[in-house]
Parts: structure tokens; C-alpha cells; sequence
């Protein structure tokens, strides 16, 4: 047994981070079979399902591919297949996860552009628009958005973000990294235009770490001929012709399979509308929550608040570190840090994956002992108000 807390505290552990997310028993329990041989007959037709059955929750209609790999492989994944050494990309200051990925593009030989932000709301279209509509030779051969920006809760909308590409004329690929807002609120591959979706599997899918995803539009399979970033474990092309048998061209994570199999039943289930409107649902109570404590929300933009999670602000000269060792010592719940520049600053909520009511009102009622015991000056009653807009909201 492992125990989080640096001494054992009785009940199940919280594990309240923007993902990883608490993984659902029956994904658990699927998991929890014999590793099969990846090349025999079996795993063929399983694979073949599964390869046509994750295709529903990207709302595509093209290939999916799947790698045994973090969100992280995946960024890279979209960048190798589609650009070459000294494309000029398109990058817009989210927050944390969106200047990694910018990172990378460097790392990569790319020369990214960053639209900059405060990280207090997602991507602007009109500000793409304008950048692209300067762009009058097309030099500029993507743009790539971050639709839920883990760590801020801010979220960009991906079709106003088409809409601007569209209406400035140009041609650059869509890439979408959407790790952490697939499976908890819409996302259109297909109707979007995203030539690239970069998904992972400890997010809404309600998996443990270790599987990623390239959702791949015609148009960015065509530019993967000729794109010259060198690449092998990430290339489509192998990956994509051994998928036509339901195989993989290395060994797949075969038990993680397993369990994206029942998650996506899971989902299929529940409805994935149902499934974005009840994280809609925990949202808005924990914001109401958050407002009556009297604390600030990170996302500054009402119209970008993610359903996935909330950055909460802290009051000037507390600290969001101790606050969260405080709940994790008492109460043996884990909630977001902040990162890079909203370290100790803020701290995260995540309402994602498996999670009902009882469990987000739990969430709710551990944060505000925690400010309680922390010394962090709030108005106490949060939970109740959380609580009341559940029961109205059923
Ligand atoms: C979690 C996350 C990542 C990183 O994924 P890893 O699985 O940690 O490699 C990237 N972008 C966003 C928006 C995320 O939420």
C-alpha cells in the first residue's frame, strides 16, 4: 500500500490535480489482464476495434494514432511529421504548457512566434488573424493553440481560432494540443479543421500516464510527405500502415489498451455531451466557491473558464505551496501547484475525469478546512454555496 501524506491518513486518497486523474475502478479492473502476445491473432481484432473506437471522443472521422508515450511525445509527434528544419510556426502564450511546447519547437530547429499573453485567458483569434494576414508570402507553416491550458484554466476556442485562419486567407496548418481538454469539454477535430490533435491519457480519458495522441487531418498527412524533421519512433507513416491491421509497429502499452477500451465504453455511455455538461456542472460550483472564500480565479476571462480545472490565487503574501502541504498533511488530498511563473502563487482544482458530486463537494470542503487551518484569510461558507448550486442543478 502507498500512502501520499508523509504519515498514513484513513480513507481513499484525493487525487485532485488536473491529471493525473482518479482512474475509475472498472479501468482499473480491465487493466488488471494477462498481457496478450501484441502479434498473435488476438490483439489484431483488438486493436482494429480499438483503433475505430477512440475515434468518437476526437469527433473524427481520420486516423487516430497512438503512442506509448506522455502528452509530451505526442507535441512532438505533431511538430516532426508535418514541419521542417526553420519553418517559422505560430505559437500563442497560454500559460506554462503553451512556452514548453514553444521550447520544443526550438529545441526542434523550428523558429516559433509567440503571441504573447498574460495567462490569465486562452489564445486571441483576432490577434492570429492579424499576424497571418501580414504573413503575405505563407511563410508561416502552423499555428498550434493550446485549447485547455492546464495551467492557468483558461481555455482557447478552437473554432473562432479556424474561423481567423479562414478569414485571413492562409494556409497554415491547425495543431491543437488538447491533452488535458479532450473527453472533459467539446472538441471537434473534423468540424474544426485541426490538422493536428495532441491528446494524452491521464486527462479526461481517466487513464494512468503513458499513452498519447495524434489525431491527423488529410491535409497534415499530405504535408507529412514532404515535411524533413527528422523522426522515426514518431513516424506516421509506420505507424499508420501496421494500424490498418489493427497492429502496431513496436510493442504497444498493451494493458493501457486495455483500459482505454473501458474508458472509452465509459464515455460512450455516459454520453460524451452528458459527460462535458456534468464537468460544466463542477466547474461552476467550485467557482462559486471559490468567489464566496473571496478569492481570485486565475482565469481573468469569464468566456475562457475550463470545466477541466481552476487556478486559484491566493491573497498577496500567502503561500499556494503551503496551503497545498497543509491539505495533503491533514487531509490527504493532492491539488495542482502552480508552474513556472504562478508557482506558490496559485493553486489547482482539477474536476475532470471520474468524479461525481460527493467527491467534488469533498474537494470543495478539503480546500476550505485547508484555508481554515493554513491561516488563509477567506469567508467561510464556499462548500455550502458549492453544495446548493449542485442540489438546484441536478
Ligand atoms: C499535461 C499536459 C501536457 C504534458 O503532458 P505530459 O503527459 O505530462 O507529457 C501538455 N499540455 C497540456 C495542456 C497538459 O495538460
Amino acid at each position: 500500500m502507498v500512502y501520499f501524506a508523509s504519515k498514513h491518513v484513513a480513507g481513499r486518497h484525493f487525487l485532485q490535480l488536473p491529471g493525473p486523474s482518479n482512474v475509475p475502478d472498472r479501468v482499473l479492473r480491465a487493466m488488471d489482464n494477462p498481457t496478450m502476445d501484441h502479434r498473435g491473432p488476438d490483439f489484431g481484432r483488438f486493436g482494429k476495434q480499438l483503433l475505430e473506437k477512440v475515434k468518437f471522443v476526437f469527433k473524427t472521422q481520420g486516423h487516430v494514432v497512438i503512442y506509448p508515450a506522455s502528452g509530451t511525445g505526442a507535441w512532438e509527434a505533431a511538430l516532426a511529421n508535418t514541419l521542417s528544419p526553420g519553418d517559422r510556426v505560430l505559437m500563442c502564450e497560454t500559460g506554462w504548457f503553451a512556452s514548453l511546447w514553444r521550447e520544443m519547437a526550438e529545441r526542434l530547429g523550428l523558429r516559433p512566434e509567440f503571441i504573447k499573453g498574460d495567462w490569465r485567458r486562452g489564445a486571441d483569434p483576432a490577434a492570429i488573424e492579424e499576424y497571418l494576414r501580414a504573413d503575405t508570402a505563407h511563410a508561416i507553416k502552423a499555428v498550434c493553440v493550446v485549447h485547455n491550458e492546464t495551467s492557468t484554466g483558461a481555455t482557447s476556442r478552437i473554432g473562432e481560432v479556424r474561423a481567423a485562419i479562414d478569414a485571413a486567407g492562409h494556409p497554415a496548418l491547425l495543431l491543437v494540443d488538447t491533452i488535458s481538454g479532450l473527453a472533459s469539454m467539446d472538441y471537434r477535430h473534423d468540424e474544426w479543421g485541426v490538422d493536428v490533435t495532441v491528446s494524452g491519457s491521464q486527462k479526461g480519458l481517466m487513464l494512468p500516464p503513458g499513452l498519447s495522441f495524434n489525431a491527423v487531418s488529410e491535409k497534415a498527412l499530405k504535408a507529412s510527405e514532404t515535411a524533413k524533421l527528422p523522426r522515426s519512433f514518431w513516424d506516421w507513416k509506420h505507424m499508420i500502415a501496421s494500424n490498418a491491421t489493427g497492429y502496431f509497429p513496436y510493442t504497444p502499452a498493451t494493458n493501457l489498451l486495455y483500459g482505454l477500451d473501458a474508458a472509452l465504453d465509459m464515455l460512450a455511455e455516459e454520453g460524451l455531451e452528458n459527460v462535458f455538461a456534468r464537468h460544466d456542472r463542477h466547474a461552476e460550483a467550485t467557482r462559486r466557491a471559490v468567489r464566496h472564500w473571496g478569492m481570485e480565479i486565475q482565469c481573468a476571462e469569464p468566456l475562457h473558464y475550463s470545466s477541466v480545472l481552476t487556478a486559484v490565487r491566493l491573497p498577496e503574501g500567502h503561500s499556494a505551496n503551503a496551503l497545498r502541504a497543509t491539505i495533503l498533511e491533514k487531509f490527504n488530498m493532492s491539488l495542482g501547484n502552480g508552474l513556472g511563473q504562478l508557482n506558490d502563487r496559485v493553486f489547482r482544482i482539477g474536476h475532470l475525469g471520474d468524479l461525481g458530486d460527493l467527491q467534488l463537494v469533498g474537494t470543495i470542503a478539503g480546500v476550505e478546512m485547508g484555508l481554515a487551518a493554513a491561516g488563509v484569510p477567506h469567508k467561510a461558507g464556499g462548500t455550502q454555496v458549492a453544495m446548493a448550486y449542485l442540489n438546484g442543478n441536478a
